[in-house]
């Protein structure tokens, strides 16, 4: 298995997005481990592709012209990593969140991916997915996955509801190795590792995105799994170790 990632851009959030428990923002108590441009967070945007030799599997898309200019990028991208469009067949999402979904339309209102024949919701967002207007002429075509499910022999699902409902972890086995595709776990990687306490203001449900970051991390920190986030600073991939308060990231 090859996996690249592909940077679709980045996005400026405002530090308010961050969340202590009790849906607290920061105010002169943010740590100064917190990296700004400009004053805000500066979140990388990432997505994924899986490659088996025979055929692509993208998890996410980014975002095209559906958000803010400094997205809408993976297409650049992909021809710098000399990944022809054609050979992606199958797109897979860790959550219907703008960012990620949006590449299935070109900014010119043409297909991403003319080849695609398996399009991969998760279930309990399949409303979601379609109802996103721009999206139109992929509502039908949108084939739900259940957590567990094994999309091709070396592709399986964990699901970890919180940042959204159906958000999902997709696990890559290969040549002794392991690697998560986790989506968005971390949005802000220079305090999320060190404290996984911390949400993120557009978490569905905070509570439960804070037990999946832990449980998840755990994981990855427990049995040598490499991890890769939509989020983490491009090319968003490395691995994750445990400290005597939360965990730490290792870029490669
Ligand atoms: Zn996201």
């Amino acid at each position: 298995m090859k996996v690249t990632s592909l940077r679709d851009g980045y996005v400026d959030m405002p530090v308010r997005r961050l969340r202590q428990p009790g849906d607290k923002p920061f105010g002169d108590d943010l740590p100064a481990q917190v990296s700004l441009v400009d004053g805000a967070l500066r979140l990388s945007v990432n997505a994924f592709a899986v490659d088996d030799g025979r055929e692509i599997t993208l998890i996410d898309t980014g975002s095209s012209n559906a958000w803010h200019p400094t997205m809408g990028f993976l297409p650049q991208a992909l021809s710098e990593a000399e990944i022809a469009v054609d050979r992606i067949r199958t797109v897979a999402f860790t959550h219907t969140h703008l960012d990620h979904i949006h590449g299935l339309v070109l900014a010119d209102g043409g297909d991403g991916f003319p080849q695609l024949s398996r399009l991969l919701v998760p279930r309990p967002e399949l409303d979601m997915f379609r109802a996103e207007a721009r999206l139109k002429r992929f509502h039908d075509r949108a084939e739900p996955f259940e957590p567990g499910q094994r999309l091709g022999p070396n592709i399986e699902t964990i699901a970890t509801a919180g940042h959204e409902v159906g958000h999902t972890c997709f696990r890559i086995v290969s040549g002794g190795e392991t690697l998560l595709i986790w989506g968005d776990t971390v949005h802000v990687p220079s305090l999320q590792f060190d404290r996984p306490e911390v949400a993120w203001e557009f978490d569905a449900d905070q509570e439960q995105a804070r037990a999946s970051r832990l449980r998840i991390m755990g994981l990855a920190a427990d049995n040598g799994y490499f991890v890769a986030g939509a989020h983490l600073d491009s090319p968003g991939v490395g691995g994750v170790s445990r400290t005597e308060t939360g965990f730490r990231f290792e870029p490669v």
